[in-house]
Formats: structure tokens, C-alpha cells, sequence
């Protein structure tokens, strides 16, 4: 019997870690597996970024930033926000925050009414599920099988009294989609012609290989956006990212950081100040990354009947037999660690590949998967 001191709070109900954890326990018996599930760049932080998060250490800037973050951080990102999309000062605030999965728990508590339902993609992030959950919010997927690019006449179908926004994630975590311009401003129409925010989640956007990235922000004027340093400088570990969007929205993200967050962690700030000002270029990891997806698509585009991923660093592929759990189950025990789709998806079709990870290492993978179709 539960002690009554030990009760847990009826919300976490509504979080189910079982799918996730169903593999890792699969996983715990594996010796050096092949670890194709990882979502963090395989590289390391630039050299810059780590010398000044070191040397803010070492010279006492160690306590806590201003809520909304470092001045120069936020100059530079307005600056870029004010240059790309038109964002004016006036109507607009940005925030740095506890990473972006820090900004989408500030954005879904700030935004989201017990019964509001927020509509996004499926497959999805996994947060964003949960967030919304944690937040009474009714999560309503949109089913984007077997292209994963967004039907627009579903989105409107999904629409109802009660969506409260549309969240949008281009590049996207699972299945390595990236959206045209042509396709945001549809998602753009439907959400103007019933007065709908578009939370859009960005933090691959330095990910994409064959089109120029579109931002949701250079199309909709009534974005709310969420960008982050996790992915592009491989600093999962630093928990930095940012919000920018309109100015009352961001004001109250602000106030409930002051009473959770508090800040992103000081020398992380710090460190990533340094990097910008450095002006870090990302081509060579994105061409290296371009490669890699190549390498993925070379193996299994005819074997698995994989869509060619064409952004961040996921492949989605359909599961030999229309049974991922199985088929995961499978790759395990030939060593290979990958996610079954039911972890991003109401359904349990197709499975993620990572592929941040060396070539000879992700290669080795490819061809064990290629004896299990
Ligand atoms: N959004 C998406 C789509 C992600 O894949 C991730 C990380 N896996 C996050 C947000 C959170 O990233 P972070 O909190 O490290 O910035």
C-alpha cells in the first residue's frame, strides 16, 4: 500500500514513460551495442564556447544572469530575429531559457486552459504530448503517415472551438521531415482564418540539406518561437535555448521562469555569448550531417521503403511487417539499439534511426538492420 506522505500529485497520470522504458530494459542487457537511438550530435562543443564557459567560471561569473538571460545573448538574438523576420521591439520580446524543452514547459503552462486542445503532427516529439497533458490540455495529433509532411485539409479538419494552437516542428524529431515554404504558408492560412497561435518548435533548423530553411516566423506573423544551441553546437549537457515571439507572451514565460528556472545555467550563457560573437560557421557539420543522411537513405530506401529524411538527424523507418515494437525487439538482440515508433506515435509502424554518430559505427548498423527486413 502507498504511504499517504509518499501520494503522487494525480497529474503525473497523465505521463507514461512505458514504451521508452520497454526498450532501455531490452537495451540493459546489450554489450557495446550499436547505438544508433542517441538525439545528440556526435561531435563535441566548439573549443570557444568551452574556453569561455571555463574562463566565466574561473573569473566569479558564477551567480545568478538576469531571468530573461544574458543582455548580449538577447541583443544578439533580437538582432537576428528583428533581421530574418521583421520581429520590432515594440510587439515582440525574446527569453533565454532552460534549453528548449525549458521554453516549451513555460510556453504550454503559460498558454494552455484545462480542455484547450493543442494540435501538432503525428509522429511528434514526445514532450509535447506530456507537456500539454501536464498542462489539462488535450493533445490532438494529425496523422501525417506515410510522407510525414502536414495534409493540410486534415489540419483544418483537426481545428476545433477549443484548439488553442497549432505546434510545429520543422526540421522534425522523429521522422527527419522538413516543411517547404509553400507548405508553412498553408499552415499559415489555416491558422489566420481562426486567429490561432503557432508555437514552432526550431531547434534543427541549421539541419536541413536539400531546401533553404523556411522559418514558421517568416510566414506567420503570429508565431511564438522556440530555437535552441542543444543540437547545432553539441551542447545537449549546457540546457540553453530561447523563445521569441509576441511580447506578452513572452513577458508571462519570463515571470514563471523567475519562479522555476530561475536562469539557464551562468557559464553555459557565457560560453555561448563568446561563440556567437565568434561567429562559429556550421557547414562543415552540416555537409558532414548531409552524408551521413545519405549513407542512411543508400541502405534503406529500397530495403525498408524509407521517404528520404531531408532535415535534423532522424530517419523513420517503416518496420519490416508493419510491427515495430517486434522488430525492435529484433535489432536489439542483433545488437543494434534503435526507438519504436509508438514512442512518438499513436501507432507502432515504423521505427527511428539517429544517425549523430561516426560513419563506420553507423554503417556497421545499416547493414545489420539490412539482414533483418
Ligand atoms: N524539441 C525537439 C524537437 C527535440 O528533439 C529536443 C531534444 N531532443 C528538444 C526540443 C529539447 O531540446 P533541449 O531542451 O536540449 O534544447
Amino acid at each position: 500500500m502507498t504511504r499517504a506522505s509518499h501520494r503522487i500529485a494525480g497529474r503525473m497520470d497523465q505521463l507514461d514513460a512505458s514504451g521508452i522504458r520497454k526498450v532501455f530494459d531490452l537495451a540493459a542487457s546489450m554489450e557495446n551495442p550499436i547505438n544508433l537511438s542517441i538525439g545528440q550530435p556526435h561531435f563535441d562543443v566548439p573549443d570557444v564556447a568551452k574556453q569561455a564557459a571555463i574562463e566565466a567560471i574561473r573569473s566569479g561569473k558564477n551567480s545568478y544572469t538576469p531571468t530573461q538571460g544574458l543582455a548580449g545573448l538577447r541583443s544578439h538574438l533580437a538582432a537576428d530575429c528583428a533581421a530574418r523576420f521583421g520581429f520590432d521591439g515594440n510587439t515582440t520580446s525574446n527569453l533565454i531559457t532552460s534549453g528548449v524543452s525549458g521554453g516549451l514547459m513555460l510556453a504550454m503552462q503559460v498558454l494552455v486552459e484545462p480542455g484547450d486542445e493543442v494540435v501538432f503532427f503525428d509522429p511528434y516529439f514526445v514532450m509535447y504530448a506530456h507537456l500539454t497533458n501536464l498542462a489539462g490540455g488535450v493533445p490532438v495529433g494529425v496523422d501525417t503517415y506515410d510522407s510525414f509532411q502536414p495534409g493540410l485539409n486534415k489540419l483544418a479538419d483537426a481545428i476545433t472551438d477549443k484548439t488553442r494552437m497549432i505546434l510545429v516542428n520543422n526540421p522534425s524529431n522523429p521522422t527527419g521531415a522538413t516543411y517547404s515554404r509553400e507548405v508553412l504558408e498553408g499552415i499559415a492560412d489555416i491558422a489566420r482564418s481562426r486567429d490561432l497561435l503557432v508555437l514552432s518548435d526550431e531547434i534543427y533548423s541549421d539541419f536541413v540539406y536539400d531546401q533553404p530553411f523556411t522559418s514558421m516566423a517568416e510566414v506567420y506573423e503570429n508565431t511564438l518561437l522556440l530555437g535552441g544551441y542543444s543540437k547545432n553546437f553539441a551542447m545537449t549537457g549546457w540546457r540553453v535555448g530561447w523563445a521569441a515571439g509576441p511580447k506578452a507572451i513572452i513577458e508571462k514565460m519570463t515571470m514563471l521562469q523567475q519562479y522555476t528556472y530561475v536562469c539557464a545555467p551562468s557559464m553555459a550563457q557565457h560560453g555561448l555569448l563568446a561563440l556567437l560573437e565568434d561567429g562559429h560557421c556550421l557547414d562543415g557539420v552540416v555537409a558532414d550531417y548531409r552524408e551521413k543522411r545519405d549513407l542512411v537513405y543508400g541502405a534503406l530506401g529500397e530495403s525498408f521503403g524509407l521517404v528520404k529524411p531531408g532535415g535534423a538527424f532522424y530517419a523513420f523507418v517503416p518496420a519490416p511487417g508493419g510491427d515495430a515494437t517486434a522488430f525492435v525487439t529484433r535489432a536489439i538482440e542483433s545488437n543494434v539499439l534503435v526507438i519504436p515508433g509508438n514512442v512518438f506515435s499513436r501507432k507502432d509502424t515504423h521505427f527511428r534511426i539517429s544517425y549523430a554518430c561516426e560513419n563506420d559505427t553507423l554503417q556497421a548498423g545499416l547493414d545489420i538492420l539490412n539482414t533483418l527486413v
